[in-house]
C-alpha cells in the first residue's frame, strides 16, 4: 500500500542544511520517514508526507529544522481525540453536509 500523503506543497517544513551535524535524530523520530541521511547530512525526502507534528524540530540539537506545529493533520487528530471540535479535520466535521460539500472550514476533508 502506498504511504499516506498530506496535502501537496503545504507543509511548513524546512531544513537549513548548513546547521546539520548529522546526528540523525530527525530521521529516527519522524513517524513518516520524511528525512534521510545522505553523506552524513539530513535531507528532506518526501516533504508532502510531513504531518507537522514537530518531533523533528523539537529533537534537532542545532535548530536546523523549522516546522509550524499545530496546523497540520497531527494537530487535527489529537484535537479530535481530546474532544476539541475546533479542529478542521474532526470526525464530526468530516461528515459531508446535506448538499455534499465539506463540513470542514478549510475544505481539506
Ligand atoms: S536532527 Fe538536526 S542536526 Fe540531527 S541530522 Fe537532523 S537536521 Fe541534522
Ligand atoms: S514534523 Fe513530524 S512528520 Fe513532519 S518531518 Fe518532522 S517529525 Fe516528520
Amino acid at each position: 500500500m502506498a504511504q499516506l500523503a498530506y496535502l501537496r506543497d503545504v507543509a511548513t517544513l524546512s531544513l537549513e542544511a548548513g546547521k546539520c551535524i548529522g546526528c540523525a535524530l530527525c530521521e529516527i523520530v519522524c513517524p513518516h520517514a520524511v528525512f534521510a541521511m545522505v553523506e552524513g547530512i539530513a535531507v528532506i525526502g518526501d516533504r508532502d508526507a510531513c504531518m507537522e507534528c514537530g518531533a523533528c524540530a523539537r529533537n534537532c540539537p542545532t535548530e536546523a529544522i523549522y516546522v509550524k506545529v499545530g496546523v497540520g493533520c497531527a494537530a487535527a487528530v489529537i484535537s479530535d481525540a481530546l474532544g476539541i471540535k475546533s479542529a478542521c479535520c474532526s470526525v464530526d466535521a468530516s461528515e459531508p453536509l446535506e448538499n455534499g460539500e465539506s463540513a470542514s472550514s478549510c475544505g481539506c476533508c
